[in-house]
This record gives C-alpha cells, sequence and structure tokens, in this order.
C-alpha cells in the first residue's frame, strides 16, 4: 500500500481522478480537516498512482501538501487513514508491516519489507510524498495498535516464545522465515548459536529490541504472505508446518495446488477464513 499526498485539495484531486483523461487515480483519498475518506477506485482493480508497482499496490491519497505538512496532516487524517489501513491489511490477511521512518523519510525500502510505506519509498519514483513531514513512528503505531478512532481495532495475536536453546517445528519456521529474509541459517529445527545472531540481526534491521527471543513482537516482522505461486523458504515454513500437522505435501518450496488444498484444510480445521492465503492469523496457528 502506498501514502501519497494529494498537492492539491480533497474536491480537487476528487475531481481530477474522475476525469479518465487525467491518466491518474488511487483507491482512496481522505480530507485533513476531518479525515472524511472517499474510495474511487475499488480495490481488486488498478489504480494510477505508482507507475510500475500500480499492479500491486492500493493508493491512499492524503489532501494537502507536502511542503506544508502541519498545516495538513491532521490528527483527524493521521487517524482516518490508520484505520482504512489497518482494514486493507487485515481483509487481505497481510501482517502489519508499516514503515515506522527508521531509514529516512526518502528511503527506498524494499517491498518484501513492508506492506504500508511512502509513494517516496518505492523504487524508480519521481515524487518525494508524503515528504519528511509525515509522521510514521506515529501512523505505525496508529495502525498497529488500533487507537486511531477506538473502533474496529483488530484483536491482538499472541504468539509463542521461541529462544536459544528450544527445538522443534516452531524453531524450525522461524528459521525457513529467517532464510526467506537473507539469513544463512540450517533449517534443523534446533535454535543454535547462528539462528541466535541472525534473530538478532534480524530485529535490529526490524527497529526492535534486539534480544534474540521471537515473540509477539518478531513474529509478526518475520512472517511473510505466503500464496498459490510463491516459492522459496516461506513456502518450505508453510509445507513443513504442514507435514507436521499430518498433511502429505514435499517440503519442495513450491506452493502448488496440493499446498494450496492444505493450506485449506488447515484453515478451516482451526476455524480460520479459508482462502489459501498463508497471511499472519495462519502462521499464528502454524506457530502453536
Ligand atoms: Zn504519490
Amino acid at each position: 500500500m502506498a501514502v501519497h499526498t494529494t498537492q492539491g485539495s480533497y474536491a480537487g484531486s476528487i475531481s481530477w481522478f474522475q476525469n479518465c483523461s487525467a491518466g491518474v487515480s488511487a483507491h482512496y483519498v481522505i480530507r485533513s480537516s476531518d479525515g472524511q475518506v472517499t474510495q474511487m477506485v475499488r480495490e481488486a482493480d488498478k489504480a494510477w498512482h505508482i507507475g510500475n508497482s500500480n499492479g500491486y499496490t492500493v493508493g491512499i491519497e492524503h489532501e494537502g501538501y507536502v511542503a506544508n505538512p502541519s498545516a495538513w496532516y491532521t490528527t483527524a487524517m493521521y487517524n482516518a487513514s490508520a484505520d482504512l489501513t489497518r482494514d486493507i491489511l487485515a481483509s487481505r490477511a497481510l501482517a502489519q508491516k508499516v514503515y515506522d521512518g527508521a531509514s529516512g523519510w526518502n528511503a527506498v525500502l524494499p517491498d518484501a519489507n513492508f506492506d504500508v510505506k511512502g509513494h517516496v519509498n518505492y523504487a524508480s519514483q519521481s515524487h518525494t510524498d508524503p515528504g519528511s513531514g509525515w509522521d510514521w513512528p506515529r501512523y505505525k503505531q496508529l495502525v498497529t495498535s488500533g487507537s486511531g478512532s477506538g473502533g474496529g481495532a483488530t484483536p491482538t495475536l499472541t504468539w509463542p516464545v521461541v529462544q536459544y536453546g528450544n527445538t522443534g517445528e516452531r524453531v524450525r519456521t522461524v528459521q525457513y522465515l529467517l532464510q526467506q529474509w537473507g539469513y544463512s541459517v540450517t533449517a534443523d529445527g534446533s535454535f543454535g548459536s547462528t539462528t541466535l545472531t541472525a534473530v538478532k540481526n534480524f530485529q535490529a534491521s526490524q527497529g526492535l529490541g534486539a534480544d534474540g527471543v521471537v515473540g509477539n513482537a518478531s513474529w509478526p516482522a518475520l512472517t511473510v504472505l505466503a500464496q498459490q505461486g510463491d516459492s522459496g523458504a516461506k513456502v518450505r515454513a508453510v509445507q513443513s508446518q504442514l507435514v507436521e500437522s499430518g498433511y502429505a505435501v514435499a517440503v519442495d518450496g513450491v506452493f502448488g495446488p496440493g499446498t494450496d488444498s492444505a493450506v485449506r484444510s488447515f484453515q478451516g480445521a482451526k476455524g480460520l477464513g479459508v482462502d489459501g492465503i498463508v497471511g499472519e492469523n495462519t502462521w499464528n496457528k502454524f506457530a502453536w
């Protein structure tokens, strides 16, 4: 999801986006004064807001100007936007990987690391929105805590603690996910010193306390959406957990129809929404 600034008024942006010849659009526009949200494009459809990344990105435009953030980025707007973002993430079973500003407002950030970041944080962009005045730590806090308007907060998941000396499938899942993030660890299900170092490095890279303990803070950061067509270590993590739960799937790192149907069966058995997509709720059930 991409956070934008309109560089114009709310009403002006809405009429601009309704003009087909303008060649620009976004899924949502939010008003500065009171946080009113207008949906311009259905989420399933592509909007024209972010060049190469249009095909997989939901765009949220915030009324205002990059050069004058204090006048336009109001509490009402932050709260409304955070509620909307949390809702979109939840509806897609995406982890709440919201940029926290730690690398600077204009850093180009890998798509894999953040589900929510600014226009300027996508690769190959000429725009600078939402600019240096967008409060990313505050925004992340509002999205993840659900404290924006007080309504619609998603229940916080509780995760098992996994740490040095532990063994078993949970540890193996952590190790596969570390591999997915580029760390060189063996998925042997034994939490030794190499895994400990990788966990600490991962935590530091995410702005988390680097204590080497994988719990409520680190699990949501570690987990990555996995679905049919995906491949790699995250898929092995899913498949290995499925085997652990008694499903006959190959741990080959290729998320094909067999894995998809096992995931759906697992989701049904655990009372989750059955969509074949391994998001945070499904990872959580695997982890337990
Ligand atoms: Zn933009």
